[in-house]
């Protein structure tokens, strides 16, 4: 076994505080990973405060946004040797034979995959751990490689907000011609208005934060519309052909969906903890859609990864020792986030 020095979530209210345990030693397939930088996702902070229902396992080491270097590897390891860089996103397992995990789409699995904590890994009894850790080992199957190219700690959230948003971007065909509206300037938004420009489609931020304005702009948005004035929120009705809502608190949809095109499409990725009322005649006409979607398939997290290499695109990170994760979450709730935290593991082993 290997020890490992972490924060966990002891229970629902409480503050996360240190927490040590042990990782299995790297099995034949198996890529040890020490952990040097962990992204902070606002899906941390609902399974930590068990948000979502369903029963949150305790203690629980969040994070599943990793990146960090090559310790060891299992005899039958291909994709990766001792040094190399490498990632570990939302997921570290799946049942690898359903129609949807032989087809690329893991995380989808007819089974349910595993993710990287707040369950039990296949083995139905070892309680699966994140990234706010020392090490981490996973299959090499569900481990990423990262370029040495891109800046390591700004290239951590690209492991689940960068996916969460690239997917289905790809899979609504955004690109030239295509008017892209961005809900939520936070860690899974500035992505998406990153990946949606690079695409290279006309890009609205769309915001309850009239302070944000310039930062997006500087991210690349062309226009900005506060969606708490009614009178903007008039002008762009029916305007845009796709959605991208990352919003992680409730709000009303139907005002969002009236500003969608004929045929346009509400993306859905941002998971507040109250399910949303949606008007059905806000839906109906203009023929609109609600696509949901969860983070992206292995094969398409490192398309996105690669894509991400070659076009100079990472997040906009503000770095923080374990120490003021508490803090952190805070900040990311009051939506004083710019653009994603990240902790520096480096920090749990001094
Ligand atoms: P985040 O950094 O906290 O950003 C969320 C943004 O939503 C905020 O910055 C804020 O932007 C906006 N917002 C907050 N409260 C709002 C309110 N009451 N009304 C309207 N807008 C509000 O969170 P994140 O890490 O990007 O995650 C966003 C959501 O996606 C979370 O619910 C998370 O669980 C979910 N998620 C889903 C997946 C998936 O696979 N589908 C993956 C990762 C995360 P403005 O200040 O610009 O309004
Ligand atoms: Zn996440
Ligand atoms: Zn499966």
């Amino acid at each position: 076994m290997i020890p490992a020095k972490a924060y966990a979530a002891y229970d629902a209210s409480t503050p996360l505080a240190p927490f040590d345990f042990s990782r299995r030693s790297p099995g034949l397939q198996d890529v040890q990973i020490e952990i040097l930088y962990c992204g902070v996702c606002h899906s941390d902070v609902h399974q930590v405060r068990n948000e979502w229902g369903g029963g949150s396992i305790y203690p629980m080491v969040p994070g599943h946004e990793i990146v960090g270097k090559v310790l060891a590897v299992g005899e039958q390891v291909k994709k990766f040797k001792v040094g190399d860089l490498a990632g570990v996103g939302v997921m570290i397992d799946s049942c690898r034979v359903c129609k949807h995990c032989t087809n690329d789409l893991e995380q989808y699995c007819v089974e349910g995959m595993t993710g990287t904590y707040n369950t039990y890994e296949r083995d139905g009894k070892t309680l699966a751990q994140g990234g706010y850790s020392t090490q981490i080992v996973t299959d090499e199957k569900y481990v990423l490689k990262i370029s040495p190219k891109l800046d390591l700690k700004a290239a951590a959230p690209l492991l689940c907000a960068g996916i969460t948003t690239y997917s289905p971007l790809r899979y609504t065909k955004v690109g030239k011609g295509t008017k892209v509206g961005v809900m939520g300037l936070g860690g899974l938004g500035h992505m998406g208005l990153k990946f949606a420009v690079a695409f290279g489609a006309e890009v609205t931020m769309i915001s309850t934060s009239a302070s944000k304005e310039a930062d997006a702009k500087k991210l690349g948005a062309h226009h900005f519309l506060l969606s708490s004035d009614d009178e903007q929120m008039k002008k762009y009705a029916g305007y845009f052909d796709v959605i991208l809502n990352t919003v992680s608190a409730r709000h009303e949809y139907h005002r969002f969906l009236n500003l969608l095109n004929l045929n346009g499409t509400m993306i859905v990725v941002g998971l507040p903890s109250e399910d949303p009322q949606v008007k059905l005649f806000s839906l109906l006409s203009n023929r609109r859609s609600l696509l949901g979607s969860v983070i992206g398939g292995i094969k398409e997290t490192q398309e996105m990864l690669d894509f991400c290499a070659e076009h100079d695109i990472v997040a906009d990170v503000e770095v923080i020792p374990i120490q003021r994760i508490n803090e952190a979450y805070d900040r990311m709730i009051r939506g004083d986030v710019h653009y994603r935290f990240v902790i520096d593991i480096d920090s749990l082993r001094n």
